[in-house]
């Protein structure tokens, strides 16, 4: 187990001084989660951020996505909402000496719907720690990572220290649904030699995650009455027979696991989720319309237009087996590819280092069957991504949490790594 080539001195100013700021860190990470950082109401937390990297004397950038750069990118996803008041925030550090390799800290600022709030122990916006978690909408997924790498940059220089290359903390919008947000901050220009984005991994580096695309299926039947029901077509049924007709192609992907790397001992790696329906007018007539919104996962190494061609005749299939039916079908949200992180990159392993010598452990790497905005980085950037953080439970579901520990812990892996990886002098 390596710790890197960090001098143990400094490594223990830098652990103390995270330690030091933990308190404050919790305050901070607690009045963040206050923010109900939904879908296109983020602008109160990215307030928040613009103002505390501000009060860092970090130079600030904020600005609003264009919908027409991210449309005539391949990475960008297409657009199903507003996007004047959605915009991205970074804070740029410029060392005064430049020395070391560059670093984007990343986060997402956007939280996922809570669901009925009466199925929550507290309210989803009140983040207090309870039995060394902390709770609430976005505490794990991802606001706890968003601040720890806020925190772990103020270590550095509260320990005496000034990292010796740029840093540039990014908090981005569009996370949950498209990943444009992150893409939007690569096409502004800022690169960098690595980037971390502590999304909640149970303190462990992403090796390999899937593609996402959104789409909408609008099912049209034909209404009638029910006293003679044979006469229409149910739309409400039929949607049900196009999810299990998407079901067996998604089966039939999972069962091609083993010639997919790092993918052979996931379990059920590829998932659809119907995640909303609706339908009908009336409960005496036969419904003559139903739509559903789909979340299909691909593997990496498949194109997104490989993806979405196979769904496309899956549903091409579904709809020509059945008379009467019409499937429009629609793009609503992610249409992005899988990544792979390399092994033996330089920056997995500085993070190792920094890992070991933060937990005592070595750093152990996984898949996610999730989206992350890794790829963008990944794929559209060159840049290696290290997504790594703290441990959650219950992310996009009720009583969402956070280990608290956990994060005090990742927090000084990224502040180790910093030191690594960025190089720093005396103040
Ligand atoms: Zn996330």
């Amino acid at each position: 187990m390596s710790t890197g080539t960090l001098d143990p001195t400094v490594a223990a100013r830098i652990v103390a001084a995270v330690d030091a700021g933990f308190d404050r860190q919790l305050r901070f990470t607690a009045d963040l989660v206050a923010q109900p950082s939904v879908r296109a109401e983020e602008q109160s937390a990215q307030d928040l951020l613009y103002a505390a990297m501000g009060e860092r004397g970090l130079s600030m950038d904020r600005w609003q996505i264009d919908p027409a750069q991210i449309d005539s990118h391949e990475g960008g996803s297409p657009i199903a909402i507003c996007y004047d008041d959605v915009t991205n925030v970074v804070g740029t550090y410029t060392p005064a000496t430049n020395t070391g390799r560059s670093l984007i800290l990343n986060g997402h600022v956007d939280v996922v719907p809570t669901g009925p709030e009466d199925h929550w122990a507290r309210s989803p916006w009140d983040a207090q720690i309870v039995d060394g978690w902390m709770y609430g909408r976005g505490s794990g997924d991802m606001k706890a990572g968003l601040v720890a790498n806020l925190f772990a940059f103020d270590a550095i220089r509260a320990a005496g220290f000034a990292p010796t290359a740029p840093i540039y903390l990014q908090s981005v919008v569009e996370e949950e649904c498209t990943g444009n947000g992150s893409l939007s901050a690569l096409l502004r220009g800022y690169i960098a030699d690595a980037v971390i984005i502590p999304e909640p991994e149970e303190n462990m580096l992403v090796r390999a995650n899937v593609g996402v695309i959104w789409f909408q299926v609008r099912v049209e039947g034909r209404p009638g009455h029910p006293r003679e029901m044979d006469t229409g077509v149910n739309a409400i049924d039929e949607v049900t027979i196009l999810m299990s007709n998407l079901r067996v192609l998604q089966d039939e992907w999972n069962a091609q696991q083993g010639a997919h790397p790092y993918f052979e001992g996931v379990h059920n790696p590829i998932n659809f989720n119907f995640g909303q329906i609706h339908g009908g007018d009336w409960p005496s007539s036969v419904p003559s319309w139903c739509e559903v919104q789909v979340r299909a996962a691909f593997y990496p190494g498949t194109s997104v237009d490989n993806a979405w061609s196979q769904l496309q005749q899956c549903l091409q299939r579904s709809e020509s087996s059945r008379p009467g039916v019409t499937y429009l079908v629609q793009r609503t949200g992610f249409f992005a590819e899988g990544y792979v992180l390399d092994e033996g990159s330089a920056a997995e392993a500085a993070l190792a280092a920094a890992h070991a010598y933060a937990f005592g452990s070595e750093l152990e790497t996984f898949v996610t069957p999730g989206y992350l905005d890794g790829r963008v980085f990944s794929l559209y950037g060159g840049i290696p991504a290290l997504v790594y953080g703290p441990i959650s439970k219950n992310i996009h579901a009720f009583d969402e949490r956070v280990h608290v520990e956990s994060v005090r812990q990742v927090t000084t892996t990224i502040a180790l790594f910093i030191a690594e990886w960025c190089g720093v002098e005396p103040l």
